[in-house]
This record gives C-alpha cells, structure tokens and sequence, in this order.
C-alpha cells in the first residue's frame, strides 16, 4: 500500500492525554515536515548524511522513527510485552494509520495509543541531543564498523 493511498492518521496522532508538542511532532513526521539530514540535502546544504542513531544508514525521517537498528530495538521492547509481531511500515504516516490496539483490550488502549507519539518524540530528541553534541564525530567512527 502507498503512502498516499491511506488516509491521514488524524486519530492516531490527536490522541487524549498527549502533550501538544508531542502529538505536533507526529503530525510534523506524518506530512514530512521534520527537517532530517535528507531534507536539508535536498535545500542545497551540504552535509554529509548519516544517521546520528546508529551512524550506517542515511537519515530520513521513516529511517530515524521506524527502520534505524537502535530505534528498532525499542519497537521490539514494547511488541515484546504484548507478544505481538509488527510489519513494519515502510512510512511514519503508514506506521501510525496501522496503529490499532484492539487486542490489547479496553484498558490499556489509552497507553497504547500513546506509545508511537512517545518513541517517535523520544527519539527525535536523542537524536537532537547527539546531532548538537557532535553525534557526527561518533557517527564517523561507527560508520567505520558498517562497512
Ligand atoms: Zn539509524
């Protein structure tokens, strides 16, 4: 399914009881708006591109939220408590359109809600911790490993 196919998220990301800040960001990532390395290439900045997470793969912002390595540990905690295999989406947009938590029954459906908002907010602001803290120093070292 293409991204464009699906409808917007609008329920996934105005969720109840999440900060606006943290509920803006998600609807940020879900039109493109976060400015990841691949967009500033594309303004004619020229940067090197890597991700400042796990310093292999170029940064974009289905890359950093979704597919990074380190990121996706964090997925595989939280599918892990509910014992419940995720595809992954290829997009943000896609990831929180999918995100339905009928089964982990009426109770938990509130924190379950939240949980993409809160891994998508928590990540980008590591990230920004290491991307002003020389995150691309580190990540010229571990791009070393990559290879
Ligand atoms: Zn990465």
């Amino acid at each position: 399914m293409k991204s464009d196919d699906i409808g917007f998220p609008s329920r996934s990301i105005w969720v109840a009881r999440v900060p606006t800040k943290v509920a803006f960001f998600a609807w940020e990532t879900t039109w493109g708006k976060v400015l990841t390395l691949d967009r500033l290439q594309r303004r004619g900045l020229q940067l090197p591109n890597r991700c400042f997470l796990c310093g292999c793969e170029e940064e974009s912002v289905n890359h950093i939220l979704i597919h990074c390595t380190v990121v996706r540990a964090l997925w595989d905690i939280v599918f892990g408590l509910v014992d419940v295999k995720w595809v992954f989406p290829e997009t943000v947009k896609e990831a929180l359109a999918s995100w339905r938590g009928s089964f982990v029954g009426k109770k938990r459906k509130k924190i379950w809600d939240v949980i993409p908002l809160c891994i998508f907010w928590t990540v980008w602001k590591e990230r920004n911790r290491l991307a002003f803290r020389g995150g691309v120093k580190r990540s010229k070292v571990k791009e070393f490993f990559c290879l």
